[in-house]
């Protein structure tokens, strides 16, 4: 398994994907394998999304997963709202790369990243799986509407969804940081959506970029769609 994931690194490097070194270390350093459901534990460096259980969500494939990482430009200290934690992979991954940033600079771990979920078989699966991996100590699996946000831990400064909605949850802008981002597949349940970029400068004005077309699952909840 070990050459399998070192060869998608090298895909990743050679084809210029993925930019960041620290973020395909994260990538070595996250075991996929331990959030995949156990008949697929076998196949977690084969690039593709696989399903969770009978829940008709999925794990993202590691291309996307690492892509996610590069659009959030993540920096020691960070803290981090992802809405969809389904395995927890994505919440494992973005901790860990908090942690490489915050190593050099000797200090104590400080970043955070609270991941909502909707699903409660999910939330047990996500919080077992991060427990198992020790990423427990800076990731914390919450149950609820993601789309409401977690405004008792507001203001994030990087804030992501993992599942398509028809538009921007209002809440999540309100509890975005000044100078914060904020990624997500707006569409909805059609397939392809568009991967998008919200920034907020210092005085709360936004911005808009369009990244990629992607294909996630519908986001629910009170603004899901
Ligand atoms: N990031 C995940 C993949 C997520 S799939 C991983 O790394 O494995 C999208 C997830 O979003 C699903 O588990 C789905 O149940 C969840 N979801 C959809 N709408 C939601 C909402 N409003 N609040 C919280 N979770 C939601």
């Amino acid at each position: 398994m070990k050459a399998e994931k070192e060869e998608l690194v090298n895909h990743y490097k050679r084809t210029g994907m993925i930019k960041d070194s620290l973020n395909l270390e994260s990538f070595l350093n996250v075991p996929r394998e331990e959030f995949l459901p156990p008949k697929f534990r076998n196949k977690a460096y084969v690039d593709r999304p696989f399903p969770l259980f009978s829940t008709g969500q999925t794990i993202s494939a590691p291309h996307m997963c690492l892509l996610i990482l590069e659009y959030l430009n993540l920096e020691s200290g960070f803290h981090v709202l992802e809405i969809g934690a389904g395995s927890g992979y994505q919440a494992a991954l973005i901790a860990e790369r908090l942690r490489l940033a915050e190593k050099p600079k000797k200090i104590e771990v400080s970043s955070r990243v609270w991941s909502i979920e909707l699903v409660p078989e999910l939330v047990r699966f996500a919080q077992e799986n991060i427990k198992r991996t020790d990423y427990d100590d800076v990731v914390a699996i919450i149950k609820g509407d993601g789309t409401l946000g977690l405004s008792e831990k507001a203001p994030f400064d990087r804030i992501i969804l993992t599942a398509a909605g028809p538009r921007i949850p209002p809440p999540l802008i309100e509890q975005l940081k000044p100078g914060g981002k904020l990624c997500m597949p707006l569409g909805g349940e059609r397939m392809w959506q568009s991967m998008i970029l919200i920034s907020k400068d210092e005085n709360g004005k936004l911005t808009q970029e369009t990244l990629a077309s992607v294909a996630f699952v519908p986001l629910r909840g009170k603004y899901g769609v």
